[in-house]
């Protein structure tokens, strides 16, 4: 993938001279958000400058592994302040791996304050906000990794990638293509790949870390949801699942226990359309995931205010479980009448 030749320059000219520096990711991190924004930071750092990294919430028990993940500021529970006094003084803030401010939660008030600061995207997702003084919005990329390597090779050569930079870059490579599975997946990533690989990583290792470090409780839930929740409907091909709070408490549900279970409806063969339900305090998590040319984008967008990928997107219910699945099936009748489930 070529990134545009004058954003880079942009870029290179905004970092010429040693900055304050903010890197924010979105709200319920992932590998590709907290890879990113990790590697991008240590990058930064070894070009002189003071940098920070914020995530709204915390990033899932399984990803503390990865290289400096204790160095982010978690704004929920950041009790002395770290956040606000490195948003409030940041001459440069980098927004990675998220399109609306929509996906900050309360961190958007936050940033609000600081008007003076150099706004940069680096994201993948469609249909980016536009109030940045540098997108590099690339909505075929695989990852946001992908697009920080790439940068970083553009700007200042591949060399300039450490160990710890490639194992954290592929953690959100691996993560964001279901391991180079998806067909966001070009030749170029696995160029990209073989340059990481050589740094010395062991990927064995961290795939381990990601796929199989999970609790006990994770496991038993997703037995839970398959048996038990899952409803399939529309002549075998839309799947929905929900997990309500209390089931969340019988299973010691932890952050990021429930990532990944969407995807498990679409291992049948039938199957066009999947989405999960998860309770959370005062709204229901909606995460979405379909196949080839059915759009779950364009459905997030206009039944449950969200966004993302056309094969992988979320949004958010604030109606009951039981009136959310129901508003589900109706819209998903509504959308076939549309022609959009073929
Ligand atoms: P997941 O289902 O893994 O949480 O999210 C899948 C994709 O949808 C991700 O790319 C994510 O950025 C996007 N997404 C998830 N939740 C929301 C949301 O509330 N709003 C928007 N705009 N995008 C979301
Ligand atoms: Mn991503």
């Amino acid at each position: 993938m070529q990134l545009e030749k004058n954003k880079i320059e942009e870029l290179r000219n905004l970092l010429a001279t040693p900055q304050r520096i903010v890197i924010l990711a979105h709200t319920n991190p992932d590998g590709d958000a907290i890879g990113s924004s990790l590697a991008w930071a240590e990058l930064l750092k070894s070009e002189g400058h003071d940098v920070t990294c914020i995530v709204p919430n915390r990033y899932p028990y399984y990803l503390d592994f990865m290289p400096h993940s204790d160095t982010m500021v978690i704004y929920k529970s950041d009790s002395e302040g770290k956040a606000a006094k490195a948003v409030k003084g940041a001459d440069v803030i980098f927004c990675l791996d998220f399109h609306t401010m929509s996906r900050l939660d309360g961190l958007s008030e936050l940033l609000d304050e600081n008007q003076h600061a150099k706004r940069v995207l680096i994201d993948h997702h469609l249909d980016p906000m536009e109030d940045f003084d540098i997108m590099l919005s690339y909505p075929k990329a695989s990852s946001t990794c992908y697009l920080v390597a790439l940068i970083i090779e553009n700007l200042y050569g591949a060399e300039r990638i450490t160990t710890d930079m490639a194992e954290n870059l592929f953690v959100g490579m691996m993560t964001d293509t279901g391991n180079f599975a998806f067909s966001s997946v070009t030749p170029d990533v696995f160029r990209m790949v073989s340059i990481l690989a050589e740094k010395g990583i062991s990927i064995p290792d961290i795939h381990n870390h990601v796929y199989n470090s999970f609790s006990e409780g994770r496991a038993r839930l997703f037995g839970y949801v398959i048996n038990r929740k899952m409803k399939i409907f529309h002549n075998g091909t839309v799947a929905h699942m929900s997990l309500t709070a209390d089931e969340l408490k019988r299973f010691w549900f932890q952050q990021g226990d429930s990532e990944g279970f969407v995807n498990y409806p679409l291992t049948i063969k039938k199957m066009k359309m999947s989405a999960i339900f998860t309770e959370h305090n005062d709204f229901i998590r909606v995460s979405l995931r379909s196949r080839g040319d059915i759009d779950v984008n364009i459905f997030a967008q206009r039944y449950f205010n969200g966004g993302g990928h056309k094969n992988a997107a979320g949004g958010k219910s604030f109606m009951t479980m039981e009136e959310t699945l129901k508003f589900y099936e109706e819209k998903v009748k509504e959308y076939a009448a549309d022609g959009m489930l073929k």
